[in-house]
C-alpha cells in the first residue's frame, strides 16, 4: 500500500446468504462510516447481484460484482450467465479464476483468459485470482507458477486495458478452513512477480492493483497490507458477518 491508491477490501460470499441474510448485510455496510483510503467490494451469488445493487445508496463507495460470469454474449450455454447479464444485475467486476472453480468447474487458463476479455468488453473489471497449490509451494517453484497464471489470464486484453484488471494472490494452501495464512515474506515474493508478469504484458504501462486473499482475518490483515505490492485484501470467511467486515476496512 502506498498510500496514493486506494486500499481495496472485499468479499466473496462464495455460496452463501440467502436473499434476507443479503439485505440485512448490505443495509448495515449502507448505513456504516466507509473510510476515504478503502475501495470496498461485495460479490454476492448471482441470486442476490441485482436485489444488493437495488438497496445501496446510488451514491454508495461499495463495488458489486459477480463470482464468475461466461465469456459468450448470449447463446444456448444452460446454467450460465454472460457478462452482460451480470453488468445488467448491478456487477462493475467479475471474479474470475478462484481455485475452487478451477478445481471443481474445470476451469483453465484458457477459458479464463477468453472471460477476462469478454468483462473488459463490458466494462466489467476483472478480478483474476491465481495461487499456487502446495506442492508447487514446497519445490519453491511459486513465483514463477503464478507469474505464468497471471501472463495466460490476461493473454486476450488488450496491452492498454490489463491495468484496468486487479488480480488476487490467493495461494491454494491458505484458502478455506484447512488453511493456514500466508506471511508477508511468503507473498511478497510473489506479489513481486507478479508485479513483473503484468509490467511485461503493458510495458510499462499502468500496473494491476495487487489483492492477497486466503484466510485473513482482522488479526493478520494489517501485515498483510504491509507488503510493498499489496494493494489490498480479498477475504472470504472472515468478512461474511458484517462486523468483520466493518473491521477489516477499518484496518484498511
Ligand atoms: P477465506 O477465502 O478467506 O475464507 O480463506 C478466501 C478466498 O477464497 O478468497
Amino acid at each position: 500500500v502506498d498510500g496514493s491508491r486506494p486500499v481495496w477490501i472485499g468479499t466473496s460470499w462464495k455460496m452463501n446468504k440467502t436473499l434476507a441474510e443479503a439485505a440485512a448485510f448490505i443495509d448495515r455496510l449502507s448505513a456504516a462510516p466507509i473510510p476515504r483510503s478503502v475501495q470496498p467490494f461485495v460479490l454476492p451469488a448471482h441470486t442476490a447481484l441485482a436485489a444488493a445493487r437495488a438497496r445501496l445508496p446510488r451514491d454508495s463507495p461499495v463495488r458489486l460484482g459477480a463470482q464468475n460470469a461466461h465469456w459468450a454474449a448470449e447463446g444456448a450455454w444452460t446454467g450460465e450467465i454472460s457478462m452482460r447479464m451480470a453488468a445488467d444485475a448491478g456487477a462493475t467486476m467479475v471474479e474470475l479464476g478462484h481455485s475452487e472453480r478451477r478445481e471443481h468447474f474445470n476451469e483453465t487458463d484458457q477459458t479464463i483468459a477468453r472471460k477476462v476479455a469478454a468483462a473488459l468488453d463490458h466494462d466489467l473489471v476483472p478480478l483474476v485470482c491465481v495461487g499456487e497449490p502446495t506442492e508447487v509451494r514446497d519445490r519453491g517453484d511459486a513465483e514463477s507458477f503464478v507469474a505464468d497464471q497471471v501472463t495466460a489470464a490476461l493473454a486476450r486484453a488488450a496491452p492498454g486495458s490489463v491495468g484496468a484488471c486487479l488480480i488476487a494472490y490467493e495461494p491454494i494452501w491458505a484458502i478455506g478452513a484447512r488453511g493456514r495464512p500466508a506471511s508477508e515474506v511468503e507473498v511478497a515474493p510473489v506479489m513481486s512477480a507478479i508485479a513483473t508478469a503484468v509490467a511485461e504484458l503493458t510495458g510499462g504501462g499502468r500496473a494491476c492493483a495487487l489483492l492477497y486473499g486466503g484466510s485473513v482475518s482482522v488479526g493478520n490483515a494489517a501485515e498483510l497490507l504491509r507488503s510493498p505490492h499489496t494493494d489490498g485484501l480479498f477475504v472470504g470467511r472472515a468478512a461474511w458477518d458484517i462486523e468483520g467486515f466493518l473491521a477489516l476496512m477499518r484496518v484498511g
